[in-house]
């Protein structure tokens, strides 16, 4: 994305405080709610999400929309929680798409009908995924906290391909189910999808609550990893055209993600009560954040404290400061290396080099004992949130 880096006098012309060579907000993750029928126990959302303040207005949202698409940003994706709770959604993404925005929907797929579909569809939808616990009907619909919710996503998942999308599936792969990789990806293959994603549990907000009981062993993930592989072969000698997204946990990496592309660089996240974040984890983070009720964008982009925080590389203690692969991986996740060490602005535990590795050499060692009975997966739900979430 480098080419498209202007900094923010070029972007603007006007004048600002903010650190140079400060990218566009390319990708706008709208998070129009925190609602949600399911409970999924690898849930990011925060764990508090059940305090958070009310929900940004129909207004508000095509305001954020507005403002950010004369900024650059091109991609929208609209998120939750189950962003079909909200019943305005046809028209955010009908005005989303009279912006000029590519627009994508993120969905359990629960509350969806053919009639929102095609609903949609007139609005402009541009792509929808839809997102499955399991390939398994008793154990998708036990993560998913729902009896029918396997039933309807496969009914759904069918209906987008009807209605002309390329069927874009996700399944979250974790302890409970990346054993099942072959029937997940069978599945797929059964349902003519165009794009899977077996994105491994990344341990964020009710994953990380429920890491011992999530996070599969590395055998497990070699396993899945090889015979993805054998079917990405199988899928190309066939000529079928689906393509296989392989995501790795970082638990059983030597370095970390370039997270987010960097702090700040790319996406902008709103949530639902208009709290802007740089990444959707964020919000754990002990700053405070600017809320698109106060500002308008352009400011908090360039200007906000919250947004400069861990742009560039003045912030970065040892190891990262002197690492010379520090453009390249950016020192990795602060919220990981929040929720591990405690401090935000270390070096991604996740990384071989920082001396707090020894957390994800644990984290491994435990994940190659059995699966603790004693603790019970917790799941996502507004009872939960209450009970658990920081006052
Ligand atoms: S991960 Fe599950 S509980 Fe969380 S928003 Fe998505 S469907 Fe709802
Ligand atoms: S020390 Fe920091 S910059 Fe270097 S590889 Fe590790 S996380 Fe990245």
């Amino acid at each position: 994305m480098s080419e498209l880096t202007l900094s923010p006098a070029a972007s603007t012309g006007s004048a600002t405080t903010a650190a140079p060579n400060v990218g566009l907000p390319l990708w706008l993750l709208a998070e129009v709610t925190y609602r949600c029928p399911l409970q999924c126990p690898y849930c990011s959302n925060p764990v508090d999400f059940a305090r958070q303040g009310n929900e940004l207005s129909t207004q508000d949202w095509i305001r954020v929309m507005t403002e950010a698409r004369a900024m650059g940003a091109a991609q929208i994706g609209f998120s939750g929680g189950e962003p079909l709770v909200r019943q305005d959604l046809a028209e955010l993404i009908g005005e989303a798409r009279k912006l000029g925005y590519y627009t994508n929907l993120i969905t359990s797929g629960i509350g969806l009908t053919e009639q929102k579909i095609a609903d949609f569809q007139r609005a402009g939808l541009d792509h929808i995924q839809i997102s499955f616990q399991s390939s398994d009907e008793q154990v998708n619909n036990m993560l998913a906290g729902s009896s029918k919710a396997f039933a309807q996503k496969l009914a759904m998942a069918r209906a987008v391909k009807a209605h002309g999308y390329p069927m874009v599936l996700n399944f979250v792969t974790h302890r409970y189910n990346i054993d099942d990789i072959d029937r997940i990806i069978e599945l797929c293959i059964a349902l003519e999808a165009d794009f899977v994603e077996l994105a491994t549990c990344q341990f964020y907000g009710w994953a990380k609550l429920n890491r011992a009981q999530l996070l599969p062993t590395r055998e497990q993930l070699e396993r899945a990893e090889r015979i993805t592989n054998e079917y990405r072969a199988k899928l190309e000698a066939s000529g079928n055209p689906c393509k296989l997204i392989f995501v790795t946990p970082d638990y059983y990496e030597e370095r970390p993600k370039a997270c987010m592309g960097g702090w700040g660089a790319i996406f902008l996240t709103v949530t639902p009560d208009g709290t802007a974040l740089p990444c959707h984890g964020a919000r754990q983070l002990p700053i405070q954040f600017p809320n698109v009720r106060d500002h308008d964008l352009r400011h908090i982009w360039y200007d906000s404290f919250g947004f400069n925080r861990f742009r560039g590389d003045a912030w970065m203690p040892e190891p990262c400061r002197s690492c010379d692969e520090k453009e390249k991986d950016f020192g990795g996740c602060r919220c990981q290396a929040f929720m591990l060490t405690g401090d935000a602005a270390n070096a991604d535990p996740v990384c071989g080099k920082s001396p707090e590795h020894r957390i994800i050499v644990q984290a491994r060692s435990e994940a190659a004992q059995p699966v603790p009975t004693t603790q019970p997966l917790i799941f996502r739900n507004d009872r939960n949130s209450r009970t658990l979430g920081n006052p």
